[in-house]
């Protein structure tokens, strides 16, 4: 009888684009177990969350159960648990439960989290948009403000309507066009007794322009369109602080606001710190061309936690897609380690850019050589790109017909006030700064 050969195995951290693209290939190979462990029991579509945070789609059209991602592929455990230490050396990690995860091959594929460049009262009092926890306590509170203003015009005063959104990037864009359509769409229809004029979308951007990535044309329909919906824009500007009731910008204006979105930049997430591995810009982990650590043989690094060079020598972005090609690359290279033969380069085939500005607007620049589109076409593009993204056959059929009925019908899922806000109710009762500056 044959001896068996034991199967290695693959500890991944992470659920998301990077590590389901990698566990997706391992699954395929008779000569290995994974372990995927995640904090969340889901795989979370980021590009998606704005829309959940203003109530265009719900929870489950942008949370998939890893379970069910996996269910018919026996080689791959899930694991429910935030890890809080990582031991490249021994290719373990240590979880918060105290569950210890070793591997003949450790892939860390935790994505990242908010920067919030040191700016004071960052943290503590802004909506960052990094999680599906985030929006939707995003959409809690934007709709909480609608409610108490409703209820009570008074509060319009003290900054109920004003909604501040901090970086103009992708993130920031999108969700100052789906704020304002939601404004002028569903809160304008469902709030009969409510100054829905008196709300204000501001965003604020430290450079020139909006969607920095993106050409020059781009940038001029993106403010075209958000102009149109009422956002004004500060760009050149930047916010210096963020108080409970209000924010300081650079230019030394303050604006009364109980909602600031944060989405001005990332950084690694934390597993990436303090186990000795090699970082770089944003804390992200340095990762060789083929997708291994240096000086850590069996550890790889994907995705958003990791800085992966491109073939111009620049770091790749952080975006769904690097993420996705990452994990099955890294995936085949764990599988040419096991068989002895070479790994190589990853190679990442670029698809291009582009950002959802709001209902039927949107830009792209695709492929390599940056054909540049916009309006409907553009937005049929992002639809198609991040279909590609979504994790089976299954999922893609029922998040299509989710997105394109979301589209016709213009409506918006349900508004439910859940109160994932709660912690911070008393928002209106604790700016004595404000008042002591005299704040706009
Ligand atoms: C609001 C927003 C909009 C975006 N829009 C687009 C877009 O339109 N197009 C595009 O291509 N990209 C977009 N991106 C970027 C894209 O979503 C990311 O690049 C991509 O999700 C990165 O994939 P990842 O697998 O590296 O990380 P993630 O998708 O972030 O997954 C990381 C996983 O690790 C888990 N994790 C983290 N820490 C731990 C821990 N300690 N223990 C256990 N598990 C942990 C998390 O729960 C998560 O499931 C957007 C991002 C955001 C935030």
């Amino acid at each position: 009888m044959a001896s068996q050969v034991p199967l290695k195995h693959v500890v991944i951290v992470g659920g998301g684009f990077a590590g389901v693209g990698c566990a997706q290939i391992l699954a395929g190979s008779d000569k290995v177990h994974v372990t995927l462990v995640d904090k969340h029991n889901y795989h979370q579509f980021q590009p998606l969350f704005y829309q959940l945070a203003t109530s265009q789609l719900t929870p489950s059209d942008v949370g998939f159960s890893l379970r069910k991602i996996f269910r018919k592929l026996p080689n791959v455990d899930i694991k429910l648990a935030e890890v809080s230490a990582v031991d490249p050396k021994n290719h373990s990690v240590t979880t918060k439960e105290g569950q210890v995860y070793k591997g003949d091959f450790l892939v860390l594929a935790a994505g990242a989290q908010a920067n919030f460049f040191n700016t004071p009262g960052a943290a503590a009092n802004t909506f960052p948009l990094y999680s599906m926890n985030d929006a939707e306590r995003l959409r809690s509170r934007i709709l909480a403000l609608f409610e108490d203003a409703d209820r009570d015009a008074a509060l319009i005063d003290q900054g109920a309507l004003n909604f501040v959104i901090v970086g103009g990037g992708a993130t920031g864009t999108e969700i100052a066009g789906s704020l304002a359509d939601m404004i002028h769409s569903t809160v304008t229809a469902e709030y009969e007794d409510l100054a829905v004029k008196s709300a204000c979308i501001y965003l604020v951007e430290r450079g020139p322009t909006l969607l920095a990535p993106f050409s020059a044309k781009a940038h001029d329909y993106a403010s075209k369109v958000l102009h149109r919906g009422g956002v004004v824009l500060k760009l050149g500007t930047a916010v210096n602080e963020v108080h409970p009731g209000h924010v300081v910008l650079s230019e030394g204006s303050t604006i009364k606001t109980r909602c600031v979105i944060w989405g001005a930049g990332l950084k690694a997430a934390a597993v990436a710190s303090g186990a000795g591995l090699p970082q770089g810009r944003g804390g992200r982990i340095n990762v060789q061309h083929d997708l291994s650590v240096e000086g850590f043989p069996g550890v790889y690094a994907l995705g958003d936690v990791a800085n992966i060079t491109g073939a111009d020598g620049n770091a790749l972005p952080q975006l769904g897609s690097v993420a996705q090609q990452s994990g099955r690359w890294a995936a085949k290279n764990i599988l040419a380690d096991i068989e002895g033969q070479p790994r190589t380069a990853f190679h990442y085939h670029d698809k291009g850019i582009m950002a959802m500005i709001g209902r039927n607007a949107a830009v792209a620049e695709v492929g390599e050589h940056r054909h540049e589109l916009e309006g409907t076409v553009a937005y049929s593009m992002w639809l198609g790109v991040h279909l590609a993204l979504l994790t089976s056959m299954q999922v893609k059929i029922e998040t299509l017909i989710d997105w394109v009925w979301d589209y016709f019908s213009k409506g918006r899922g349900p508004q439910l006030l859940d109160r994932s806000d709660a912690g911070r109710i008393n928002w209106y009762d604790d700016d004595t700064d404000a008042e002591k500056r005299g704040a706009a």
